[in-house]
């Protein structure tokens, strides 16, 4: 059997500040603030989720804030570029906002006919807009400071930097249900064959130094899985394989297993409920701040611990 994801679930990279992390994920890109947690494995720091309207799958994106640590350095083994997708029409929207805000960029590139703008967030994580064909669909959220019909609509993919491209290229296939779709400029395209439709880009760099987890890089990437059952599977499937993958561990708003691609990725499976409202009203989300039942009753000494933050301040 071939593990079929249905596609990306949500990116998880290390911030600094956490005010600053909300100013550039919920004020210039315009993403919702869908929860305001901590990392459940250091209670004592944020763990903060951006997303669509609702949080849905494949449209999440989160930080563990660590104010005041050093920072990384995007090397092999990590996921080196997160995309967040527009529509085709809005590319000079986010142009113009990005030279608003003060957000240096690269010239666009053509990439897989889609135009892409790179970009660093304040931590140096390295970020692009995909503006493309068939990018219009999604639940973006009215309350945004960025124009529904200009909003982000989802991740649809990443970028992840290899020693070996093809170590990476067997655990993608063979187990992962990934097909390969095209080469460009040493980059190879392959996309999940659910019903996501992601791709997952790689970067061989046979020189190319060891990434460095620490603030301003991504910690790791989860696939979907739509329920628990397939989740036990893949488990299975995983364990059949020789690789080590974590038992399931409750994240809250999914349930998760992780395990390390080959090639140095930590991969993790989430699945898809039970999401977000399952402890606060849709309406709010993402205003205060929620904690694990097993963390509540510490939750005068976890709020104490952690700065104070607040919706984004509009620079311009
Ligand atoms: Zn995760």
């Amino acid at each position: 059997m071939s593990i079929k994801f249905a596609g990306l679930h949500h990116v998880t990279a290390i911030a600094g500040d956490p005010q600053e992390n909300v100013d550039f994920y919920a004020g210039i890109l315009g993403l919702r603030l869908v929860k305001k947690t901590v990392n459940f494995d250091d209670p004592g720091s944020y763990h903060l989720y951006y997303g669509d309207a609702t949080g849905n799958p494949g449209t999440i994106m989160t930080f563990f804030s660590w104010p005041g640590a050093a920072r990384g350095r995007t090397g092999t083994g990590q996921v080196s570029a997160t995309s967040f997708s527009v529509p085709e029409d809005s590319l000079g929207y986010w142009t113009e906002r990005l030279v608003e805000h003060g957000v240096r960029f690269a010239k666009p590139e053509r990439r897989f006919d889609e135009t892409v703008l790179a970009f660093e967030d304040h931590d140096g994580l390295a970020v692009e807009i995909v503006a493309g064909p068939g990018r219009e669909e999604g639940e973006a959220w009215a309350g945004s400071p960025v124009p529904v019909e200009h909003a982000i609509r989802g991740i649809p993919g990443v970028t992840l930097s290899e020693q070996s491209g093809e170590v990476t290229e067997n655990i993608l296939t063979r187990l992962l249900g990934f097909e390969k779709a095209g080469e460009e400029d040493g980059r190879t395209r392959y996309l999940s064959t659910g019903s996501g439709g992601s791709f997952a880009d790689v970067l061989a760099l046979p020189e190319g130094a060891p990434g460095q987890t620490a603030v301003g890089t991504t910690h790791h990437v989860a696939w979907r899985a739509p329920d628990d059952e397939t989740e036990e599977a893949w488990h299975e499937e995983i364990e059949a394989r020789g690789l080590h993958v974590t038992p399931v561990l409750d994240r809250s708003y999914f349930h998760s297993i992780y395990f390390r691609e080959p090639g140095g990725v930590l991969f993790e499976i989430a699945t898809d409920p039970p999401g977000f409202a399952v402890d606060e009203d849709p309406d709010h989300l993402g205003e205060s701040l929620k904690l694990p039942p097993w963390l509540e009753r510490r939750r005068a000494e976890i709020e104490r611990s952690l700065p104070p933050i607040h919706p984004p301040r509009e620079r311009v």
